[in-house]
C-alpha cells in the first residue's frame, strides 16, 4: 500500500456501501445491534416472532462495564434501565434457615431488568424498524442474497442476516444443526414479587443454604425479583411445566402448574429464612427457566449465497445464568459487529474479512462462558458435569 496516499484518496469511491441487514429477534441483543447499525448509517429491519414483547431470558440482568458503555454510547442514560445503582453483592451464609454470616463483594457493573432494558431499547428504534409477529422459518438463496422465509409465507432478502433469536434460535438450527441444547438437570425458578424481604433492601443478595440450592434476590421497581435454583429431573420438569426442558426453554406464567408452585414454596419453607420464604409464597407472577448446556461454538459467520448470516447472543451460545454473561456477550458481540460493518461501509473494508475478524475477536469469550457454566454449577452442586 502506498503510505503517501492521504486517507481520503485511499478510501475515495469506497465509502457509503449500501448494505441491508435483517436482525432476527427483538429482545435485547437484536435491538442493541439494530441501534448500533442505524447509527452507522446501515439499513436495518428487526423481525420479532411474538406480536407482544414478553420477558423471556431473565428478569434481573447484571451488565458489566463494556455493555454499560455500549448503551451509554447509544445515548441511553443508566437511569432509564438501572433502578438501583448498588454495586454490592451480599453473599449470605444460611444455616437452619437463619443468616449466619455475610460477605460483601463488589460487582463490576450494574443490575437492570429485562423489562427496563427492553423498554429503553425498543423506545429508541425508529418507527418501522421493528416488525413484530414475523417468525422466521427458513433461510435460502438462489445464487443471490440470503432470503428469509416467514411463517406467514412472506420472504425478505438481506445482505446480512443477524440471528439474535435466543436459546432455541432457528438460525442456529439452520446454520449449525449439530449443536443441540442439553438439559443441565436444574431449573431457575423465577418470581417477580410485589413485596421485599427487608424494607431497606438495595443490594443483590445471594444465599446458598446447602449444596445444590441457590437463591438470589434483588430489588426491582415495585418489589423484588428472585431466582431459586433447584434440581429437577426431566420427567418432573415435564410434569410441572407441560413439556420437556429442551422444548419448553422458558416456562411463562401460564405454564406454571400448581404442583410447580407448591414445589418451590416447600423448598422455600425448608431452606430460606422466613422473611424470604414469605416473599416467595406471596409471589403471584412466576416463571421458570431450565438451565441448558450446548457445545461451545466453533464459528459465528456463515456465507449464504452472495451474502452472510451470523449468530450472536443466546442464539450463538446460551450460557448458564450463573456466569452472568448471556446479555453481556450479546451486547459486546453487537458492538463488535457494528464496528466491523462500519469499517466496511465507510472505508471499504473487505466484508468477509471484517466478519471473520469480528468472529476471531468474540468467539473465545463466548466459548469461555459456555465452558464456565458447568464449572460454576459443579461448585454449587447444581446439575451434572
Ligand atoms: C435467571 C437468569 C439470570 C440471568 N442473569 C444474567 C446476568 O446477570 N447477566 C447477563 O449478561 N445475562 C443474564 N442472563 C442471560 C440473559 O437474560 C440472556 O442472555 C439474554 O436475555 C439473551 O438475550 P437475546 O436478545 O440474545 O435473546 P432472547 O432474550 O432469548 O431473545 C430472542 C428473541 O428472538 C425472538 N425469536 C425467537 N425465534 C424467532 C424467530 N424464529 N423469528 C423471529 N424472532 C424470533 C424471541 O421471541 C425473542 O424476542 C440471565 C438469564 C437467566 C435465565
Amino acid at each position: 500500500m502506498d503510505s503517501n496516499l492521504a486517507p481520503t484518496a485511499r478510501t475515495s469511491g469506497v465509502g457509503n456501501r449500501r448494505l441491508t441487514v435483517a436482525v432476527i429477534g427483538g429482545s435485547l441483543t437484536g435491538p442493541v445491534t439494530a441501534l448500533l447499525l442505524l447509527r452507522a448509517g446501515i439499513d436495518v429491519t428487526v423481525y420479532e416472532a411474538t406480536p407482544v414483547s414478553a420477558p423471556l431470558g431473565g428478569g434481573l440482568i447484571g451488565l458489566e462495564h463494556i455493555a454499560l458503555d455500549v448503551l451509554d454510547r447509544l445515548d441511553i442514560p443508566q437511569r432509564d434501565f438501572v433502578a438501583y445503582d448498588s454495586e454490592t453483592i451480599r453473599q449470605v451464609a444460611v444455616r437452619d434457615r437463619q443468616p449466619t454470616h455475610t460477605v460483601l463483594r463488589t460487582y463490576p457493573g450494574r443490575n437492570t431488568t429485562w423489562p427496563l432494558l427492553h423498554r429503553a431499547l425498543a423506545a429508541r428504534l425508529p418507527a418501522g424498524v421493528l416488525r413484530k409477529g414475523m417468525r422466521v422459518t427458513g433461510l435460502t438463496h438462489h445464487a443471490g442474497p440470503p432470503i428469509l422465509h416467514f411463517a406467514d409465507g412472506q420472504t425478505e432478502p438481506a445482505d446480512l442476516v443477524v440471528f439474535a433469536d435466543g436459546r432455541s434460535s432457528i438460525g442456529r438450527r439452520l446454520l449449525d444443526p449439530d449443536r443441540k441444547l442439553r438439559y443441565a438437570g436444574y431449573v431457575a425458578h423465577r418470581g417477580i414479587a410485589t413485596s421485599i424481604p427487608q424494607p431497606d433492601m438495595r443490594d443483590f443478595v445471594r444465599m446458598e443454604p446447602c449444596p445444590g440450592v441457590q437463591f438470589n434476590v434483588a430489588p426491582v421497581p415495585g418489589g423484588c425479583d428472585w431466582t431459586f435454583y433447584l434440581g429437577c429431573t426431566p420427567a418432573t420438569y415435564e410434569q410441572h411445566f407441560g413439556a420437556a426442558p429442551t422444548r419448553r426453554v422458558f416456562a411463562l406464567p401460564q405454564h406454571i402448574t400448581p404442583a410447580a408452585r407448591a414445589h418451590v414454596d416447600e423448598h422455600a419453607d425448608h431452606l430460606l429464612p422466613p422473611d424470604h420464604a414469605a416473599v416467595v409464597h406471596a409471589t403471584a407472577t412466576r416463571m421458570a427457566v431450565p438451565v441448558l448446556d450446548i457445545d461451545p461454538p466453533t464459528r459465528m459467520v456463515w456465507p449464504v449465497g452472495d451474502g452472510h448470516a451470523v449468530l450472536l447472543g443466546d442464539a450463538l451460545a446460551p450460557v448458564r445464568p450463573h456466569t452472568a454473561r448471556g446479555a453481556n456477550n450479546g451486547i459486546e458481540q453487537a458492538a463488535g459487529l457494528a464496528a466491523a460493518l462500519t469499517q466496511h461501509r465507510r472505508y471499504g473494508a473487505n466484508l468477509p474479512t471484517a466478519l471473520h475478524g469480528w468472529q476471531r475477536r468474540h468467539l473465545p469469550t463466548a466459548v469461555a462462558a459456555v465452558q464456565q457454566g458447568p464449572v460454576i454449577g459443579d461448585k454449587l452442586g447444581l446439575g451434572a458435569r
